[in-house]
């Protein structure tokens, strides 16, 4: 430890939450962030690089000054809704840039990159038990985009002898216990923290995306991680490459869902408050339910999601949002 460790994305949820969890370990975070997304004030555990993915010449400095013995790729655009509306964001963004930040990689000799992709890629598939060998039947722009940066890593590895750690996320929620950072993306768009807005009366009421999927009370089922727990398999991915134990694929999620009506049940009763909601229309590129059991990241990383209980993490994005969001 002691390395340095470049953070795409250092300024974002997930991502600076790794960079509080690297400079726990002893690493050096070097956030790169365009604050397109992300936030400022989000970067706290080392030193900040503001650029593009999409500016090489940016990425060949910001590596020739750090000499990070790894990266860790987070930035990216992440609104399934937006992807499909969008198609050339996401595949500018997310696969151009990737690519810009591959090659900066390859040519500074940086061996090691643990990258961000997404159950997205899985599509929909009857509400199976996923795994690492499920098909791969994306149903958005967002996670076609994912599954071709992991086909690219595949193919920069066979090339050039780039080690890849690929975790496949399930639904990343929760806050840092410590308050210092949370979830907070603008526009938001993501359940919990909407609902907490609903809750709290920022928002007028939480819209349902649709209630007439085939799953157990009609609305969509997902597995939902600890960002926490998801940044701490981060860690090991990282030492995984470290020890020399090569390319790996993993899924985070915890072999539990929930649908979105039992996410605000469950936050009703956690912030002893009442959840306004109202019943909208599908949202284009949903899937019914995405769950994933985590039995490769236990077995091969020791990893566990400790804190993945739905009640751990609406408490923990609760606290945040009243005491630490830095946007409000
Ligand atoms: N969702 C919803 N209302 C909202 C936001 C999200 O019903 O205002 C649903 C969304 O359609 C999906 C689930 O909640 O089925 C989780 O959505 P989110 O955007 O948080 O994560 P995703 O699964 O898209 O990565």
């Amino acid at each position: 430890s002691g390395a340095t460790i470049l953070v795409t994305g250092g300024a974002g949820y997930i991502g600076s939450h790794a960079c509080k969890i690297l400079a726990q370990a002893g690493y050096t975070p070097v956030a790169v962030d365009n604050l397109s997304t992300g936030w400022r004030d989000a970067v706290q555990f080392g030193p900040f690089e503001q650029a593009d993915l999409l500016d090489r010449a940016a990425l060949d400095d910001i590596f020739a000054r750090h000499e990070p013995a790894a990266v860790m790729h987070f930035a990216a655009m992440s609104d399934v809704g937006q992807s499909v509306r969008e198609p050339g964001l996401y595949w500018r963004v997310n696969v151009g840039g990737s690519l810009n930040l591959v090659e900066a990689a390859v040519a500074a000799g940086c061996p090691h990159m643990v990258f961000s992709s997404t159950c997205a890629i899985y599509g929909d598939q009857d509400g199976i038990m996923l795994d690492e060998n499920s098909l791969q039947h994306p149903i958005n722009a967002y996670g076609a985009s994912k599954r071709a940066v992991e086909a690219m890593l595949a193919n920069f590895g066979a090339a050039h002898g780039l080690e890849t750690v690929i975790f496949r996320y399930f639904n990343v929620a929760g806050a840092s216990p410590d308050l210092d950072v949370g979830e907070h993306h603008r526009p938001e768009t993501h359940l919990i923290p909407l609902m907490l807005d609903a809750i709290d009366g920022r928002r007028p009421a939480l819209t349902i995306n649709g209630d007439d999927y085939d799953t157990p009370d009609g609305t969509c089922v997902r597995d939902y991680v600890h960002v926490m727990d998801l940044v701490e398999a981060h860690l090991r991915g990282l030492r995984w490459l470290q020890d020399g134990r090569g390319s790996r694929v993993f899924n985070l999620g915890t072999g539990k869902g929930f649908s979105v009506r039992q996410v605000v049940d469950y936050s009703a009763i956690v912030t002893n408050r009442q959840v306004p909601v109202t019943t909208g229309p599908r949202r284009e590129g949903d899937a019914a339910a995405l769950v994933s059991g985590s039995a490769r990241a236990e077995i091969e990383l020791g990893w566990r999601p400790e804190r993945s209980t739905l009640e751990q993490m609406i408490a923990d994005a609760w606290a945040w949002h009243q005491n630490g969001d830095f946007a409000q």
